[in-house]
């Protein structure tokens, strides 16, 4: 059984790789981050330098590593590509540097989680290209300056607030993604069905982008799951019916929710009234990691004026309730 679902995992990674966007032009939607960077490539092409570091945050699956492989693939230069937490010691920050070749990618996801130690390290980097490194042991231990070549770094995080401010200030361009358009995901998804050789009817890409919490990632997997479910139980063409059954026994509802989407709204309703709750008791109660919640979940519930942030914690709203089959209490305003 292991052997199997690795196989499929395996099989479902590759096919991920091919649809991929790889120029600016494929990476559909997200308009005014697109049309702010090409200026900027523009720019840093016809200078011959680096283009300056980029900061981009996000929820997860709305294609900031996608971007940037896109930013490298318009430049014209190498990515390479490492995260926050894999980084543990300044040398291994020192290392990659220094490797780099003249205008290459650094592409840092999750850059909040750098430890202070690496971020001392990429602070004089991203400035002056240029890092301190420590050569021996105590007290023959020297500090010397390596000259770096000019580079760009790419960090990604689900949210700047949680990025040092001094880190922050060192990005000179900033791009927040936001949650896909149904349109937008609709032409994401007839995209990827044409690499992918799928057969796919445009009202059954419009039922798959509805239902994709806004997320391109949700998206392409959703279309090879709807895409198994035609190839099994219909003639192989993915019809809006059949994206309405395969959907449905996904337990995607129509708008987009899973069920841990709903157990959200439920558990709010049914045990703390409607909220104001904290999300620390949300999260033990659903048995769920807070940063879950905080990056994954609600976001996408926040954005469709399903959930309420409030100082005093979470609160459903009217179509919160609504969407429960549920009258919204008198007190509820909105
Ligand atoms: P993140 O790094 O934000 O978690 P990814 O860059 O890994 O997200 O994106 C997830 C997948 O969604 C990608 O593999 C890609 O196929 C698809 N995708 C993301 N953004 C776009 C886009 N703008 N246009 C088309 N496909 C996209």
């Amino acid at each position: 059984h292991r052997i199997i679902t690795a196989a499929a995992q395996f099989d479902d990674d590759a096919l991920e790789a091919t649809i991929r966007p790889k120029r600016l032009t494929e990476y559909l939607g997200q308009q005014a981050v697109r049309e702010q960077l090409s200026i900027y490539i523009e720019a840093a092409r016809k200078r011959g330098g680096a283009l300056d570091h980029v900061l981009i945050f996000g929820p997860p699956g709305l294609g900031k590593t996608t971007l940037s492989h896109v930013i490298a693939n318009e430049l014209g230069v190498n990515l390479r590509s490492t995260s926050g937490p894999v980084l543990e010691r300044a040398g291994d920050l020192a290392a990659l540097l220094t490797n780099l070749e003249a205008n290459d990618v650094l592409f840092v996801d999750e850059i909040h989680r750098l430890s202070p130690v690496v971020e001392e390290v990429l602070y004089p980097a991203m400035e002056d290209f240029q890092i301190d490194i420590m050569i021996g042991e105590g007290p023959a231990a020297r500090s010397i300056k390596l000259d770096l070549p000019p580079f760009t770094l790419i960090g990604a995080t689900t949210r700047a607030g949680m990025l040092t401010a001094p880190l922050r200030d060192r990005f000179g361009i900033v791009q927040r993604l936001e949650f896909y358009t149904a349109d937008e995901l609709t032409a994401i998804v007839r995209r990827a069905a044409k690499i992918l050789g799928i057969v796919c009817a445009p009202e059954g890409a419009q039922e798959i982008a509805r239902r994709s919490r806004g997320t391109p990632r949700i998206a392409n997997r959703l279309l090879r799951r709807v895409r198994d479910y035609a190839e099994v139980r219909a003639g192989g063409e993915i019809t809006l019916p059949v994206a309405r059954a395969a959907l449905d026994m996904l337990k995607i509802d129509p708008e987009g929710f899973d069920e841990l989407d709903r157990r959200l709204l439920t558990l709010i309703v049914e045990n703390f009234d409607g909220g104001p709750v904290g999300v620390e008791s949300l999260a033990a109660a659903l048995s769920e990691d807070r940063g879950t919640l905080e990056d994954v979940v609600e976001p996408y519930l926040i954005q469709q004026g399903y959930l309420i942030r409030t100082a005093r914690g979470r609160m459903i709203s009217a179509k919160g309730w609504r969407h429960l089959g549920l009258a919204p209490p008198a007190r509820q305003v909105q």
